[in-house]
């Protein structure tokens, strides 16, 4: 837990967030800037600050995060039409929550650049 972190305080019930999925490892939720009709974020509960803090120690729960986003995007009826994944990392990621999620984007055409 780090105390002035927002994720941290969404996983400690400090701030309330309606969840779409939530067990003792990860939360799921709504970005509250949809980039995409469909966009949710899933977050571990644990505090790592972006993918680059992640270890060998972590794969059970990075593996979990991803079933967990799949899972999630069937739930939202956009697994067929497909759908998009994002971990942005550190500063040229373009990360501004410094606390580990992914991104789960659906619901409209993406671009096929990685720009
Ligand atoms: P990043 O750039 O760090 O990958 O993305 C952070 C995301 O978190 C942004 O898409 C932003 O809209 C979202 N976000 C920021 N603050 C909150 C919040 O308080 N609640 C929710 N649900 N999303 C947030
Ligand atoms: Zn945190």
């Amino acid at each position: 837990m780090s105390e002035d972190c927002i994720f941290c305080q969404i996983a400690a019930k400090t701030i309330p967030k309606e969840f779409l999925f939530e067990n003792e490892r990860i939360m799921a939720f709504d970005d509250i800037h949809k980039d995409a009709p469909t966009h949710f974020l899933v977050v571990p509960k644990k505090h790592l600050a972006s993918l680059a803090e992640t270890t060998v120690a972590d794969q059970a729960l990075l593996g979990e995060l991803v079933t967990t986003a799949a899972a999630l995007a069937h739930e939202a009826g956009v697994d067929t039409t497909g759908y998009r994944v994002v971990i942005n990392t550190r500063k040229h990621g373009g990360q501004l929550i410094p606390h580990l999620h992914l991104h789960v984007m659906g619901g409209r055409q993406m671009g096929n650049s990685h720009g």
